[in-house]
């Protein structure tokens, strides 16, 4: 449809965001609109660029998106705005530009909205895509956020040695399952953990761990630990925290790392369960950083330089859950805190 102008103007189906969320998050919390429109055109004298979204990501760190801000409180990301769209991570076309780095045709990962048609104000985070012998997908994972945050937490947190014993929680997700693959390149010994039998399948069999198991499984985690590590863990990629962080701590070994990348049990939580176990810190002498991936973006070339030879000689695997279509959106999202998602969660919007 022709708007004012003769500028194209199209309807833009888009998921809202209702109202802020406290306990576990619901479909409901979102609401798929389709009386949205967009004009196909940047606004003249603007330097933004107006995208066609192909692939979004769902990102466990959406869940403190959806909190209330609280006054003073030091958020590492903003809440978002009640009868806006949900914004995050996704692979997009340019359609039209204001900007002189982005042309039309251009392929682009970084923050967008979701919605069919975005107009993308804040360029400063935008990566271009040069590479299009992979699957698009991957930029929302493998080649994106995720999988930058995997190879910063494992090789520039951890510190890894050949040999060494590598335990990896929430394992078979986005991030777990490229850590676990990033330590067997490194020559570790891997186990990992994740919560259904069909997971710690892929673990063992299509990610190359030489062990995993169902945390669901086991009453007692230390002693799960102890039967799969007993000369214990030198590293420990902690994508889950609580009661998990608290059975590893007992088990770590002397001078071992844990790179704190997330803690997703804690996430829905109204208030955050006790670590107990802290103490081993000290006369373990662990290391313990957590890390934000976005402050080490500047690495991302180097990420690239490093995991795209290894995907061209299979050496990586690499798995996706695919929800089809907006509308299958605020499931997937929600999805993540049941662990419903088999690998890393992507919506597809379109695929061209
Ligand atoms: P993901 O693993 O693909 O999906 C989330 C998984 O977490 C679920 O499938 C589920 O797997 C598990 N889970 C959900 N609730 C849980 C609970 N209560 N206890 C234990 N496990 C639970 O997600 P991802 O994208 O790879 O993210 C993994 C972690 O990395 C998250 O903590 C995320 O916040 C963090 N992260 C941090 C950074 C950073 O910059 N520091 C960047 C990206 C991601 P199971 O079926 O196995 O339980």
């Amino acid at each position: 449809m022709a708007g004012g102008g003769g500028v194209e103007e199209v309807t833009n189906k888009q998921v809202l965001f209702k109202e802020y969320v406290s306990g576990f998050p619901k479909e409901s919390d979102m609401h798929v609109s389709t009386s949205g429109t967009i004009k196909l055109k940047v606004p003249e004298g603007s330097n933004a660029i107006l995208v066609k979204n192909l692939y979004l990501s769902c990102d466990p760190y959406m869940r403190p998106r959806m909190k209330q801000p609280t006054p003073g409180s030091q958020a590492y990301v903003d809440s978002f705005k009640p009868g806006s769209p949900i914004v995050g991570y996704g692979v997009a076309k340019v359609l039209d530009s204001g900007h002189p780095d982005f042309k039309k045709g251009d392929l682009i990962w970084g923050m967008t909205g979701w919605e069919e048609y975005s107009l993308i104000t804040t360029t400063q985070g935008l990566f271009k895509i040069h590479h299009t012998d992979v699957p698009l997908s991957y930029y929302t994972g493998l080649l994106g956020m995720p999988g930058t945050t995997a190879y910063i937490g494992f090789y520039e947190i951890c510190s890894p040695k050949k040999g060494e014993h590598v335990f990896i929680s929430a394992a078979s997700g986005a991030v777990g399952q490229l850590v676990g693959q990033f330590a067997k390149l490194s020559g570790c010994h891997v186990i990992g953990s994740a919560g259904s039998k069909e997971k710690v399948d892929l673990l063992k069999n299509k990610f190359g761990f030489d062990e995993a198991f169902n945390y669901k499984e086991e009453p007692d985690l230390a002693a799960a630990l102890k039967r799969y590590f007993p000369e214990g863990i030198d590293i420990y990629f902690d994508n889950v925290g609580g009661k998990m962080l608290d059975a590893v701590l007992l088990n770590m070994r002397v001078h071992g790392r844990i790179a704190e990348c997330g803690m997703i049990s804690q996430y829905n939580l109204e208030q955050p369960e006790g670590v107990y176990n802290l103490m081993s810190v000290v006369w373990k002498q662990i290391r313990m950083e957590g890390f934000l991936v976005f402050e080490y973006y500047h690495l991302y070339p180097k990420f690239l330089e490093f995991v795209l030879p290894h995907i061209k000689e299979g050496k990586i695997t690499y798995v996706e859950d695919i929800a089809e279509g907006l509308e299958s959106a605020p499931a997937a999202l929600i999805g993540l805190f049941t662990g419903r998602n088999v690998g890393k969660q992507v919506v597809v919007v379109a695929r061209e």
